[in-house]
């Protein structure tokens, strides 16, 4: 496999660490001499992106660091796994701009994923209980209740799935297949 950054893009609870996780395990069992990397939000904004916020700017800010580090650990020879949640159109097209991606041309170093999970899915989810932090107003700016989420355009994504509707197994099968079929992996 080469390197690569896989990028998830979805709401909070949509299972973007779920499959990250899952795909991490699956990649470092099949193809033993990868270089894995996993970045996500949380993880960012411990440190690097700690002085941010969650006003549209600093989301922009902080998706825009954020790829740089995964670009970083790709031109290294790392295969990056990267959960943010990427609300916007604008955060969507920073990260093609990061690598690079043209409309409509063969992209070769990221793969983007859209977890197309319901807001009401997720909210019932709400695995970390900030769902009901955000309906309260505990928590402000939360993405898909008092923040906006821009589901990624098709020409902006490689691969959508409904984590409500697929088995985490079954997602996992689907993302190997379309890696495969873009040239991202060599079935083993
Ligand atoms: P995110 O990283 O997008 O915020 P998480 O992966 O942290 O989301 O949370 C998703 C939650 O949904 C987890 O508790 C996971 O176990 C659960 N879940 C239930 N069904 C699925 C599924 N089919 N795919 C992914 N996650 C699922």
């Amino acid at each position: 496999m080469n390197p690569c950054v896989i990028w998830f893009i979805g709401l909070s609870g949509a299972g973007k660490t779920t499959l990250s996780d899952a795909l991490f395990e699956e990649l470092k069992n099949k193809y033993t001499s990868v270089l894995l990397k996993k970045l996500d939000g949380d993880l960012l904004r411990n440190g690097l992106n700690n002085n941010l916020g969650f006003s549209l700017t600093d989301r922009n800010e902080n998706i825009r660091r954020s790829a740089e580090v995964a670009k970083l650990f790709y031109e290294t020879g790392f295969v990056v796994l990267a959960s943010f949640i990427t609300p916007t159109h604008q955060n969507q097209k920073t990260i093609d701009e990061i690598f690079q991606q043209k409309e409509n041309s063969e992209i070769k170093n990221l793969f983007r994923i859209f977890i197309d999970c319901p807001l009401e899915t997720c909210e019932q989810r709400d695995v970390k209980g900030l769902y009901k932090k955000a309906r309260t107003g505990e928590i402000k700016e939360f993405t898909g209740i008092s923040s906006p989420f821009e589901k990624p355009l098709l020409s902006q994504t490689d691969l959508i799935i409904d984590s409500s509707k697929h088995t985490v197994k079954e997602s996992i099968g689907l993302i190997l297949d379309k890696l495969e079929e873009k040239g991202f992996l060599q079935k083993v």
